[in-house]
């Protein structure tokens, strides 16, 4: 009876040391192909964050389990963003740079030229002033308008109840007088917006701005205010050149000029409609571009009626 007993004793306690031991290395294995996965995709993380200084490619996403391929997939979208802000970054500081460049080498090249042939040919004098004159008066406005830019990238404007009404008739009024084009106001009253008056007024100068420099002098320009929808709607119409629709989207961008040879001449750093842009946005309001009758263009924004 006792052997019995004890070699009954001895096989369970195999059993169960045979057991236990395969239970531990079955659990260590189901642990290892369950965080295998998530383990490749904090590796591939972790090498992606050592390259801060070159663009972000995007990780190797496991098929399964489901939680880690859309955790991985939120990641990649995430980069990708990042990798467009980071590429429209280094693109606004090269067109910063070179848009500087060429009125500086432009200023230095004529004070060099004063300093060369100044005492001999003094009639050069005059000419060269007046150069350096217009090419530092187009970097002073150009930064200006890069300072206009980043102050609207930060910008948190306080929001009240404005008379746009008042506004748009006040701008229209005080701009017609300097420039060679007829105004033609049609604002309904009394239309009030929750927004900035500053920010609101440089929008409608910036669109007049525009609306001056890129159509004939002899042409009016139509600045309107409309109660349509319950909604707000301002536009600047003008009888100009027009802009090609596959480039409507673009003029938004930062320093993107439509390229015709007539825009050329017409001076401008292609920063003004992506500052309004961003100061529309601040507005909460919407802007689009469309081709007016029979030719030029409408810019049209909309804000929500209070
Ligand atoms: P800028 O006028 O300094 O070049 P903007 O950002 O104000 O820069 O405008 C971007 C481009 O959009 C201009 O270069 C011009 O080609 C085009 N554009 C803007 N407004 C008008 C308009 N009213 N009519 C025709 N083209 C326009």
């Amino acid at each position: 009876m006792i052997n019995s007993l004890i070699l009954l004793i001895i096989i369970i306690s195999i059993v169960v040391f045979i057991t236990l031991g395969f239970g531990t290395w079955w659990a260590h294995q189901l642990a290892a192909k369950l965080s295998a996965p998530t383990i490749q995709l904090v590796k591939e993380t972790k090498n992606t964050t050592k390259n801060s200084e070159v663009d972000q490619p995007t990780l190797e996403v496991p098929q399964s389990p489901q939680e880690i391929h859309e955790l991985g997939n939120a990641f990649n979208e995430l980069l990708t963003a990042q990798n467009q802000r980071l590429q429209r970054e280094k693109d606004f500081v090269s067109n910063a740079s070179h848009e500087l460049r060429t009125p500086i080498a432009a200023v230095r090249g004529n004070i060099n030229l004063i300093k060369r042939h100044g005492d001999k040919h003094p009639e050069v004098i005059p000419e060269s002033l007046d150069f350096i004159d217009e090419e530092s008066l187009r970097m002073q406005n150009l930064i200006e308008n890069l300072l206009h830019l980043s102050r609207a990238d930060r910008a948190k404007v306080i929001l009240q109840d404005e008379n746009l009404s008042e506004i748009t008739e006040q701008i229209g009024q005080h701009y017609e007088p300097s420039i060679p084009h007829k105004m033609i106001l049609d604002i309904d009253p009394n239309l009030h917006i929750s927004g900035n008056s500053d920010t609101l007024k440089q929008i409608i100068v910036a669109l007049l701005d525009n609306a001056n420099k890129y159509s004939d002098d002899n042409t009016p320009i139509n600045l309107s205010l409309k109660d349509i929808n319950n909604k707000v709607e301002l536009s600047v119409t003008d009888l100009g050149m027009g802009i090609p629709d596959d480039q409507k989207k673009l003029i938004f961008q930062r320093f993107y000029r439509v390229d015709t040879s007539h825009s050329n001449e017409i001076k401008g750093s292609g920063l003004g409609l992506s500052i309004v842009a961003q100061l529309v946005k601040l507005n909460n309001g919407t802007i689009e571009v469309l081709d007016n009758h029979p030719r030029g263009s409408i810019f049209k924004i909309i804000f929500d009626k209070i």
